[in-house]
């Protein structure tokens, strides 16, 4: 497969164009952003840890029979996946209140959920990725009501495996956020990447964090914890 041109350049990827337009490459980058942009840094390795991670986690999913754009890992930071429309939402899961969630609502980070829930926000960074309603999502023909229930019932489904797997792997997965996309004949697959970027995970001893927050929140310790939770994926997968 030849890599062509770039075709976007994101927060913490690059996308390319191959030489079959229904594959693309992404390239993961060492870039982190939070607060919608605003604030910058690099976490070295990051690029190299979130590509594996995404991949292994895909594959994961793919067997337990949810359809991803994964196909081929190519290089340490470079895969090559199905190219898909993205469905602007941000599909956010949680298990445990933390982040806008406990900011919001005014309940404690680490409030254990009765239930899984669900939210979707519009992915518009002019807009800051405001909270969108399924009802407001559908009405303005984002996705429709079909495709709005198979996205909820993948992301309940890849809850249910992730939870399982990173418990085995002593970390809690407290919330994560998804992207679907439609491939050409219409149907809807998980796209972009699963990984400590993407999700809130917890050391199920101490509690630590060990994911983008140690960023966010200027904990320290960022790379290292992105290497521990990487450790622990790959002795467990
Ligand atoms: P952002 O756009 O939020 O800065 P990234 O830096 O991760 O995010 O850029 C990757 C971009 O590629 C995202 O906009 C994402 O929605 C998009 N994307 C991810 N997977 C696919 C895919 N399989 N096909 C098309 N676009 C994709
Ligand atoms: N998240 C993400 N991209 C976003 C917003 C959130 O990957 O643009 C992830 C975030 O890493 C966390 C989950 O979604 O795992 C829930 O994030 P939250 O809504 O609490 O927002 P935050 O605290 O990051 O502002």
């Amino acid at each position: 497969m030849t890599k062509r041109e770039q075709l976007y350049e994101g927060k913490a990827k690059k996308v390319f164009a191959t030489d079959d337009p229904e594959f693309l490459i992404v390239s993961y980058k060492d870039d982190a952003t939070a607060f919608n942009g605003l604030k910058k840094g690099t976490i070295i390795g990051k690029g190299v840890i979130n590509n594996r991670m995404s991949n292994l986690l895909m594959q994961r999913l793919e067997k337990a029979g949810i359809p991803t754009h994964f196909i081929k890992e190519l290089s340490d930071r470079e895969t090559l996946v199905k190219k898909v429309s993205i469905v602007p939402l941000e599909v956010i899961v949680r298990n445990i209140a933390a982040g806008s969630f406990s900011k919001r609502y005014g309940v404690e980070e680490g409030f254990v959920f009765e239930t899984p829930t669900i939210e979707f926000s519009y992915k518009n960074d002019e807009l800051g990725d405001p909270l969108m309603d399924e009802y407001h999502a559908i009405a303005m023909k984002i996705a429709t009501e079909e495709e709005i229930e198979t996205i909820k019932k993948y992301a309940f489904g890849i809850n249910e495996q992730l939870k399982a797997f990173w418990a085995e792997c002593g970390v809690i997965l407290v919330d994560f956020k998804l992207e679907f996309g439609r491939l050409m004949d219409g149907k809807i697959v998980l796209a972009d990447e699963i990984s400590p970027d993407t999700s809130r995970l917890w050391d199920s001893k101490t509690g630590e964090k060990l994911d983008k927050d140690r960023f966010r929140r200027d904990l320290g310790g960022v790379e290292d914890a992105y290497a521990e939770v990487m450790k622990r994926l790959t002795e467990h997968i």
